[in-house]
């Protein structure tokens, strides 16, 4: 495939040509990953297949800052690394930091407490600016929320997470559950199978302290009024403390790729067959790895925590 971009250089081009023809060496082949990957060796192979098909959505688009995007994440080394949410490298040592700030939250003791908050911060047609204004509107009236509610309770004060935004690509309605539906039909939403929606949502672990988890989601949802707009959950209880806290950050960072629920209908206009379903497609693609990247990957705007603070 010739690559039309100015703004490859001979290895660049090399490697890109590498990537289509599958000879390239991705950072992840180099490193240890299973050490990385360690308590998420399920997903493993899952995750690196997703790094591998951005990569190439990306390298084959005729648009130079994708181009960009896509050999930044395949060349992604120690002194240079890309930061996406895509790439296995960076999001499995993410991941474990993720994980370490959710048990610095509270004491050893308390974190069977530490519960699994939800909130959907609203939903768009608009592409990327929309999204994080929505973002940062949640961000402002989760906190808010807070505020407020401490000014009657000083104990509130005391509620620490680490939480991450992440964003669903929704296109059509075929896998959307009643709840959700009724969620994002109140925020905004409108069941139109062309359009491409952009869900952005809050997934944090919370540490609670004195606070009785109804008494947040109380203030949280004076806040976020939609029906199931805030979804609390409390731990398993036949799983331990330790699964329940690496749970939710692997859900947190599963950074899951858009798959179009719609179903495509096929040019001749015969039944579409059900493995034509649930397909993204490498533009859809190519957009939400932008979007992502643009949004700040694995830091920036998506990241939203409040930390002890350990300098004390
Ligand atoms: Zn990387």
């Amino acid at each position: 495939m010739p690559i039309n971009t100015p703004i490859l250089s001979r290895q660049d081009e090399l490697t890109v040509q590498g990537i289509l023809n599958g000879t390239h060496v991705y950072p992840h082949e180099c490193v240890n990953i299973e050490q990385l990957a360690a308590g998420y060796e399920p997903f493993l192979g899952r995750d690196q297949a997703k790094n591998i098909k951005i990569v190439r959505a990306l390298v084959a688009s005729s648009y130079a800052p994708e181009v960009r995007l896509g050999l930044r994440m395949a060349l992604c080394q120690r002194s240079r690394r890309c930061q996406s949410l895509f790439c296995v490298v960076c999001a499995y040592r993410h991941l474990r930091h993720f994980l370490g700030d959710i048990e610095s939250l509270c004491g050893e003791n308390q974190r069977s407490g530490i519960i699994w908050v939800t909130v959907i911060a609203g939903v768009t047609d608009g592409g990327t600016p929309p999204v994080e204004e929505l973002i940062g509107c949640a961000r402002h009236r989760w906190s808010a929320a807070l505020e407020t509610a401490s000014s009657h309770d000083p104990a509130f004060r005391e509620i620490r997470w680490r939480g991450r935004f992440e964003v669903d690509l929704l296109r059509g309605s075929a896998q959307l559950k009643k709840n959700k539906r009724k969620c994002l039909t109140e925020l905004g939403w409108r069941d139109e199978p062309r359009t491409p929606w952009l869900i952005p949502h809050l997934h944090a672990a919370v540490s609670l302290g004195e606070i009785a988890p109804e008494r947040l989601e109380y203030c949280l949802r004076r806040e976020f009024k939609a029906s199931y707009q805030v979804v609390f959950k409390r731990q398993h209880r036949n799983k331990t403390v330790e699964t329940n806290l690496r749970n939710m950050a692997g859900y947190a960072l599963k950074a899951d790729l858009p798959e179009s629920s719609a179903v495509h209908p096929s040019v001749s206009g015969t039944t579409p067959t059900a493995a034509r379903r649930g397909r993204y497609d490498d533009a859809e693609l190519r957009f939400y790895a932008r979007m992502m990247d643009d949004l700040g990957g694995l830091r920036g705007t998506l990241d939203f925590s409040r930390l002890n603070d350990t300098s004390a």
